[in-house]
């Protein structure tokens, strides 16, 4: 079944070279490249152990095979390989024979037991003695380093979550992580996880949860997971903690995976006095097919537009950064030319626009592509402002002729960076005004900070177009903005309409696609 002499002559496909490679960029991906998971389904998933000779043979034909495997990853990379929850008995198995041999197993080796044990954690209780093997290893890593690195932190709390009374311990772990960096999206969602599964520390998992995604980093399923398991079992609190969970999912909008929203369409057949929960998709017009409800319109009101815009206008553009790459007599003119042409009623990304069917075109095809977009709204009788750069006057006359006499065109340095500019003037203009472009302004958009920028993204999903494709013909396709909200809400008839992707992401996209798939779910009080 094992056979160590085919392992010690085995070639993984891609050789070594690559797997140093991606080393050599990211050293914490040790062990989780497609040849070693080979290795790992060829020969360490059947085994519970090996004898010294066998590990022995492993660990040399390693270090032999791959330059980028020495003595002192070695062990590392062997545990990296026997990951999986069924596979505890073969990690303890491997440190055991490493102890047998005199060696002292070193810190990356440990860490990467107490991350079995994780695994193993997930699929069942730990026993006490494999509680205290946790601790055992935790004590003496923090008892040999007085600070640990990010990496030893986040290998300590995952060992430590798997215990009963002593994972409380792993969170001062986390906050010595922020001394060197932002705590990990896996650190965060194994401790927030651990809390939510307490009764006694709902608020401690609240508390996580909030500071993880103003991290900006996306918990994981488990952590929402977590929360559900617990409802289940507390039907007093499930309504109140579900409200709870759906403003936070709102109010940072996040898309929930399909595993979520499995869960909860079971937690309602579940608790079907506090809720009912039904799969659903929209209609037309964003109408829920199930309970037959409009979704909310995306639109702020005045006074949330009123915030965006002075916020952007006076904090975000005087504090500078954001024309950073134009002079301040750019920004001057720029602005004086505004006051006197605006308002618009779309402000267009000229260079994006001609840009967005492909850069490589000639001058003539990318000016007359501009032209097209302009003479769309001209027809629909709008006041269009066109920025470009100073470059663009060498594209095609004519083209560049019929923008100039149907738009206002306003003409940047060629270094300077056009969405400051476009959003000062679609935001001068007032709330009715939209804007052209395909820019996803992340950027812009995280520089408001986190409670101006849902009000910034509601803004930005109401108003800006931008062009699909244009046809062999020559006709333009464009995309019109979706009117109605495509994240966690509540209708005004009081049902919460929860929309869903198929799996967890870490850094979902923040383009303005209708999610296919929602769930329907009203909480009874
Ligand atoms: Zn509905």
């Amino acid at each position: 079944m094992y056979n160590i002499r085919l392992l010690r002559h085995l070639r993984w496909p891609g050789g070594p070279h690559r797997l140093m490679a991606s080393q050599h960029k990211r050293p914490h991906l040790l062990g989780s490249s497609d040849q070693l998971e080979q290795l790992k389904s060829n020969y360490f998933e059947r085994r519970q152990e090996l004898s010294g000779d066998e590990w022995h043979s492993v660990r040399h034909s390693l270090i032999e095979g791959y330059r980028h495997i020495n003595g002192h990853n070695v062990d590392a990379v062997i545990l990296g390989v026997c990951s999986g929850p069924q596979q505890l008995p073969l990690a303890k198995n491997y440190v055991d024979y490493l102890k047998s041999t005199g060696a002292e197993p070193n810190a990356a080796t440990l860490g990467r037991l107490l991350r079995v044990y994780n695994a193993a954690y997930h699929t069942r209780p730990l026993s006490e003695e494999e509680q205290r093997d946790i601790l055992k290893i935790c004590e003496s890593l923090q008892a040999a380093h007085e600070t640990l690195d990010a990496t030893s932190c986040e290998q300590l709390i995952h060992g430590l979550v798997a215990t009963t009374d002593h994972w409380q311990r792993a969170l001062p772990l986390l906050e010595m992580m922020k001394v060197t960096s932002t705590p990990s999206v896996s650190a965060y969602s194994a401790l927030t996880e651990k809390a939510f599964g307490q009764s006694d520390q709902t608020e401690l998992a609240w508390r996580l949860l909030e500071e993880m995604v103003l991290a900006r980093k996306q918990p994981k399923c488990e952590v929402y997971l977590a929360l559900l398991n617990r409802l289940a079992q507390e039907p007093a609190t499930a309504s109140v903690q579900l409200e709870r969970l759906l403003q936070f999912l709102e109010r940072h909008n996040i898309l929930v995976s399909q595993k979520v929203a499995e869960r909860l369409l079971q937690l309602g057949e579940q608790l079907p006095q506090q809720l009912r929960v039904t799969a659903s998709r929209l209609g037309p017009l964003g109408k829920c097919l199930e309970c037959r409800q409009h979704l909310q319109p995306v639109a702020i009101s005045e006074e949330q537009f009123r915030q965006l815009s002075e916020c952007f206008l006076e904090k975000v553009l005087i504090r500078g950064d954001v024309f950073q790459k134009s002079t301040p007599e750019e920004v001057l003119r720029f602005k004086q030319y505004v006051e006197k042409t605006a308002p618009y009623d779309c402000v267009i990304d000229g260079l994006n626009v001609a840009y967005s069917t492909g850069a490589k075109k000639a001058p003539q095809q990318l000016a007359k592509l501009l032209a097209t977009v302009v003479r769309h709204f001209k027809e629909r009788n709008k006041r269009v402002l066109v920025l470009g750069r100073e470059h663009m006057r060498k594209w095609s006359k004519s083209a560049m002729h019929y923008v100039q006499n149907n738009a206002s065109l306003f003409l940047t340095n060629n270094l300077s960076h056009d969405d400051p500019f476009l959003l000062y003037a679609t935001l001068r203009s007032g709330q009715e005004t939209d804007f052209f472009s395909r820019d996803l302004m992340r950027t812009h958009a995280f520089l408001l900070g986190a409670e101006l920028k849902p009000i910034f993204r509601r803004w930005q999903q109401e108003h800006q177009f931008s062009l699909v494709t244009q046809t062999q013909t020559g006709r333009i396709i464009v995309k019109e903005p979706i009117r109605h909200r495509l994240c966690v809400h509540k209708a005004k008839a009081g049902s919460w309409h929860v929309p869903y992707c198929e799996a967890y992401t870490p850094n979902p996209t923040d383009s303005f696609e209708v999610p296919e798939h929602w769930l329907c779910l009203s909480l009874k009080t």
